[in-house]
């Protein structure tokens, strides 16, 4: 099935509104909170050891970070050193938003 770039993001928003709310429910089911972060949460930007936000041509993209040659999946702080893989500094940066 081939599907236009609008009608993918649709299903795509839908699904992901049907995943938010199956979600609801369960954590309502078992007595749970349910904490999402805001959609501009820099959680792959942000350094989970200082809290530095990386902006403008700091940022890590898909492609890395060209200017400092670090890959896409290394998470290298420039205010603090602080060196991580990047989707566990962005776990540590989700965990701290419930704590
Ligand atoms: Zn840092």
């Amino acid at each position: 099935m081939q599907m236009s770039h609008v009608a993918s993001k649709g299903l795509q928003r839908f699904l992901f509104g049907k995943f938010c709310q199956i979600l609801t429910y369960k954590t309502e089911w078992y007595g749970k909170q349910l904490v999402l972060a805001d959609r501009h949460y820099p959680s792959t930007q942000r350094c989970a050891n200082c809290g530095h936000v990386k902006t403008g041509k700091d940022k890590i993209t898909l492609q890395g970070n060209a200017s400092h040659h670090t890959k896409h999946n290394e998470y290298v702080c420039y205010q603090c050193g602080y060196c991580n893989d990047r989707d566990q500094n962005a776990v540590l940066n989700l965990l701290a938003l419930i704590q």
